[in-house]
């Protein structure tokens, strides 16, 4: 029986240990924490045909009754000043789950322990055991001891900071350290309210709020105001605690005691890492950068990727060369890796713009509900894109929107370019081409 390690009890690699040890595979994940300490201390909002498409069983028979399941709505946008609102038409846009990040993560590994995956909990991955372009192993260190253990496939799914990719030797070809500028930085708090659940449920997205260079979010639910302050490649606490202030004052319903959260944490931002695949080896989830470029939302792509992953491994018929893997990879880019260049070229003019500037875009009309939330996709790429290089008024939005046009440009004349089958020289060329354009 072939033997799988996967490093890290993310949302990716449980989706593919799920599936690898359904199909006979002999898994183990090492988790660094312990049983029941996994997950996050807040709700997370995903796609509903998640677990469809993961091939992982939904844990939740009763779905709409139980609030799991849910209509998900845009949130309304303020302007760096406040004066302007985009109001959301209140259209739900999307049917998805809402969920608690610690239930999800001990359904999924339960899930997986009914399918076969051993666990081992408190144990810490602290690097690959790698010779030439091959991964062979892990090493381990669980109460004090140091051990290695050998697979036949290693799949790393420990998350941004993974000691795995960032340890590996660099003629792998795998990007080990994401740009600070692609990183975005989050607090999180769960506050209590002050008004016990009269004022219904609303959603309101901040933009540079007291000029800080990112987002804030206000979302209001029973029992609790969901307030989620974020920067792009800093976020210091006098930051957050002015966010915090500036949202109070403008809600009133707000309170000031933490109830959850309260605690910082990182979400890549960039679009997937350009190699995520090696001889025995692959990279799957946030460690390999797949989330949604302007949210972080990365449940939805990392458990679709570990199906993915999954998938390739099973067919491999035990051949799990890069040849063979890059399958994976290029199956995954074209399905979805591609489909947020958009987006993050959308992400990376904001970070260029003052917020005096996007003060414009919200006066001027450029932002209105219909480019955000037309098709209810929110912030639509293409035509934000497009009418900011309209607006001749003001010179310098106009140059930064028609520079993040043509690197879109090129991104996806790059992305169009990635070879459908293995050749070690041709992936080179294409993962350096790749890189200067993401990277
Ligand atoms: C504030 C916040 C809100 C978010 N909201 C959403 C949302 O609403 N919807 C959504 O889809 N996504 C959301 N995300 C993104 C989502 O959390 C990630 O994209 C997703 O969890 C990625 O999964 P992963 O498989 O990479 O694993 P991760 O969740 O990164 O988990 C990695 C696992 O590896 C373990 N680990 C790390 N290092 C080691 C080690 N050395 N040894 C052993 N184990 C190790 C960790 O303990 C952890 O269990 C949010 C993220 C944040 C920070």
């Amino acid at each position: 029986m072939k033997k799988i390690l996967i490093a890290g009890a993310g949302q990716g690699g449980l989706s593919a240990g799920y599936n690898l040890a359904s199909a006979g595979f002999d898994v183990t994940i090492f988790e660094k924490r312990e049983r029941g300490k996994t997950g996050h201390d807040w709700h997370d909002v995903f796609n509903s045909d998640t677990f469809d498409c993961s091939g992982v069983p939904d844990p939740f028979p009763v779905k709409k009754e139980s609030g799991i399941l849910r209509k998900a709505y845009d949130p309304d946008f303020i302007s760096p000043d406040m004066k302007h609102v985009v109001k959301n038409p209140k259209k739900p846009s999307w049917s998805c789950y809402y969920l608690d990040r610690k239930f999800l993560s001990d359904c999924l590994i339960s899930e997986c322990e009914k399918a076969g995956v051993k666990f081992v909990f408190g144990a810490e991955v602290l690097s690959p055991v790698c010779y030439e372009k091959k991964v062979y192993g892990l090493n381990i260190q669980k109460d004090g001891k140091k051990f290695i253990v050998y697979g036949d496939m290693i799949i790393d799914s420990a998350g941004l900071y993974s000691p795995v990719r960032m340890n590996l030797p660099d003629n792998f070809g795998i990007t080990k350290n994401y740009p600070e500028k692609d990183i975005f930085i989050i607090k999180r708090c769960y506050f209590d309210r002050t008004d016990d659940d009269e004022t219904p449920d609303f959603y309101k997205l901040y933009f540079f709020l007291n000029g800080k260079l990112g987002i804030d979010w206000l979302q209001i639910y029973p029992g609790y105001a969901d307030v989620l302050s974020g920067g792009f490649g800093s976020l210091t606490d006098l930051q957050v605690k002015n966010a915090h202030t500036s949202v109070r004052n403008a809600n009133k319903v707000v309170g000031d005691k933490i109830i959850r959260g309260g605690y910082e944490a990182k979400i890549p931002i960039s679009l997937t890492n350009a190699k995520i695949i090696s001889d025995n080896f692959a990279v799957v989830g946030d460690s390999a950068s797949m989330t949604v470029p302007i949210n972080g939302s990365g449940i939805e792509l990392s458990m679709k990727a570990g199906k993915i992953l999954a998938d390739v491994i099973i067919n491999a018929d035990g051949d799990y060369s890069a040849k063979n893997l890059w399958n994976y990879q290029f199956r995954y880019q074209k399905k979805f890796g591609e489909k947020f260049a958009g987006v993050r070229t959308v992400r990376l003019l904001l970070q260029t713009l003052s917020p005096d500037d996007v003060n414009y875009l919200f006066s001027s009309g450029i932002i209105d509900s219909e480019t955000a939330f037309m098709g209810g996709e929110g912030l639509k790429t293409k035509d934000i894109l497009s009418k900011a290089a309209d607006a001749a008024v003001r010179k310098g939005i106009v140059l930064k929107a028609n520079k993040a046009l043509a690197e879109y440009a090129c991104f996806k004349a790059a992305a169009y370019m990635m070879p459908e089958k293995y050749d070690a020289e041709k992936v080179d060329r294409w993962v350096k081409l790749y890189n200067r354009l993401v990277f």
